[in-house]
């Protein structure tokens, strides 16, 4: 539908909260946040505040290009984390949404042997996700704008050419 859901840079504030505060309720102590850019780097890095987690790492996975436009797999870009020492670590991984839940199960496959407990956390979870995910802030059906990308770029991409 033409419906959005409306993220505004206050509700991240306090979804990144509660979403932390349900972590640490649950008695998970993660020995790392791993935020999946480009959309959970700030949802990954606000709960590493919250969480007094230092350890924070990214992975590039690209599978959308538009709204509702998707490449046919997620594509993790290079350079991938290495998990030196975490065999027997936790990590939370946190990305802003789980839509078709394609790319937290790329990631989720990425860990899948590397670490001893793996657990997700999402802004929002879409009910055709193909991922359950653990923490969950809210649950939608409708496209989501977010605050951090709800505005057009102040430059275009870089290497753009412009049509003549
Ligand atoms: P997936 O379908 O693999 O679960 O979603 C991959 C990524 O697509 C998400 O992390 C997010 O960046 C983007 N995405 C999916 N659904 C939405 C949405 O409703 N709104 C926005 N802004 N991005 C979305």
């Amino acid at each position: 539908s033409e419906e959005r859901e409306i993220m505004t840079w206050d509700m991240f504030g306090q979804a990144t909260r509660d979403l932390s505060q349900m972590v640490a309720d649950d008695g998970y102590e993660p020995d790392m946040i791993l935020s999946i850019a480009r959309g959970g780097l700030l949802p990954g890095g606000a709960m590493g505040y919250a969480l007094s987690i230092k350890n924070v790492y990214t992975m590039n996975v690209e599978f959308y290009t538009g709204i509702d436009e998707r490449l046919d797999v997620p594509r993790i870009l290079p350079p991938a984390p290495d998990f030196v020492d975490l065999s027997d670590g936790k990590i939370l991984i946190v990305d802003d949404v789980a839509d078709t839940g394609n790319t937290l199960k790329s990631v989720e496959e990425f860990c899948d042997g590397k670490v001893g407990e793996v657990r997700t956390a999402v802004l929002y979870e879409k009910s055709h996700s193909i991922v359950k995910c653990d923490y969950i802030w809210k649950r939608t059906d409708q496209w989501i704008n977010f605050p951090w990308s709800d505005k057009p770029p102040v430059a275009a991409p870089h290497g753009f050419v412009p049509e003549a």
